[in-house]
């Protein structure tokens, strides 16, 4: 049996999703068993068993880190060499490389597809990607293998375009559809003042960070179009789980054929049964490119064992967001240890030291950094700035049209902000 999607993913009964899991989930361990890596991390597991044990390593995003960069071609088992790299959003303020095989990238346009057909929106004829264009950036190049693959007329338009420009290409070319991030879609239903070129538009498809039902209703009412997601998914895994016509926003159904997810307690990491808010531990099913074994998404997520949003008989899983350890800025993940690791390259710091403020709307935002006066001088204050805009994450994050100011300044730390709680939380939106 080889590594292939399953056919009636739509129509399977509970039953065949599970089996077809099961035969991938053996096929994965039995190869990863082999791997320069994964060989010492399943030391020990048992070959007919069909799930993770509550010890088996997990594979953080530091984890990651450290082994793409020590030796990037130890997490690759593609024996042609021959692939795709593209960077992956992560813990670390460095470029991160993930390479995939082509046919480990073509599964992920497969299952991009599968999201556009699920969602029971007209299928697209004109597509403008408005995702963030070069950069190696994955999101970009999963909207042009999903348009190629459907055939439809296919704009690379990028996320750096104004909202007139926009307007004026959608209405020369009818375009009926867009890929991009909530964040812009927010954007842009906010700041068009042209609205009538709009007036082709049918639907938008989002990824990179969660859809709220508040800003969903904002775009509808401004744009007049469907929303759905072009699947849960990250630049490392690939698609987890895609959007019926009926699912909430916050809802995926689970592609049992392409992974296997499961829940954790965030403290004792100890698997958690269906019905349960954890961490979301992803593994990937495959044969080539590279392969994620209990890959720590740093999402906060429940299975539901049946949906009422539709006939299908796969799982759903629930979103609610990220872990402590995270937020999401313009559809960029900010992990605190980023944080941590910049500023202590010029004072060592912890938690209690720093705040990350993330204020206003989505069109105007303020990314402040308050580091505690008690603990770091001006000159001090002066040499982390230039540390924080100088790595690659922020500086991606800055050079955003949404984010109009990033600042960073000293702050007593009883004067740092509080959360409805009254706790002092690393991360705070207000
Ligand atoms: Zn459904």
């Amino acid at each position: 049996m080889e590594f292939k999607l399953l056919k009636n993913h739509h129509t399977a009964t509970r039953e065949e999703h599970q089996d077809y899991s099961d035969t991938l989930f053996h096929l994965t361990i039995s190869q990863l068993m082999n791997h320069p890596y994964y060989s010492n991390v399943l030391t020990g597991f048992p070959a007919g068993q069909h799930h993770f044990n509550d010890d088996t390593p997990i594979l953080t995003g530091i984890k990651l880190a450290q082994l793409t960069k020590d030796n990037p071609l130890s997490m690759i088992d593609d024996p042609s060499g021959i692939g795709i790299t593209i960077c992956s959003g992560g813990s670390t303020g460095k470029r991160k490389a993930i390479t995939h095989s082509r046919d480990f990238f073509q599964r992920m346009i497969d299952l991009g597809v599968r999201a556009v057909q699920a969602s029971s929106i007209e299928t697209p004829k004109a597509v403008a990607n408005c995702f963030m264009a070069g950069d190696m950036s994955g999101a970009f190049t999963f909207g042009e293998g999903i348009c190629d693959k459907l055939g439809v007329h296919y704009f690379p338009v990028g996320s750096k375009i104004d909202p007139l420009s926009l307007g004026e290409i959608i209405e020369d070319f009818k375009i009926d559809t867009l890929f991009c991030t909530p964040s812009f879609a927010y954007s842009l239903a906010h700041r068009a003042s042209n609205l009538a070129s709009f007036s082709s538009l049918k639907s938008i498809y989002y990824v990179g960070e969660l859809m709220t039902n508040r800003d969903a209703e904002y775009i509808q009412s401004r744009l007049n179009v469907a929303i759905r997601s072009l699947s849960y998914t990250t630049s490392e895994l690939g698609p987890i789980g895609y959007q019926c016509q009926g699912c909430a926003h916050d809802t995926y159904h689970i592609n049992h054929d392409a992974v296997h997810i499961e829940i954790i307690d965030p403290t004792s990491h100890k698997i958690l049964p269906d019905g349960h808010k954890g961490e979301v531990l992803v593994t990937t099913y495959l044969n080539d490119g590279t392969p994620f074994l209990r890959y720590n998404t740093g999402d906060l997520g429940m299975i539901h064992q049946s949906c009422n949003c539709c006939e299908r008989q796969s799982k759903t899983i629930q979103l609610f967001g990220r872990t402590k350890g995270s937020t999401k800025v313009c559809a960029f993940t900010l992990e605190k240890s980023l944080v941590l690791d910049v500023v202590s390259e010029i004072v060592p710091a912890t938690d209690n030291d720093i705040q990350v403020v993330i204020r206003g709307n989505k069109v105007d935002l303020k990314l402040q950094i308050l580091l505690d006066s008690d603990k770091f001088s001006s000159q001090e204050l002066t040499l982390i700035e230039n540390k924080l805009t100088d790595n690659y994450i922020f500086k991606r994050i800055i050079s955003q049209s949404e984010v109009l100011d990033f600042c960073v300044t000293r702050k007593h730390r009883s004067d740092f902000n509080k959360s409805r709680m009254h706790k002092t939380p690393f991360f705070i939106h207000s």
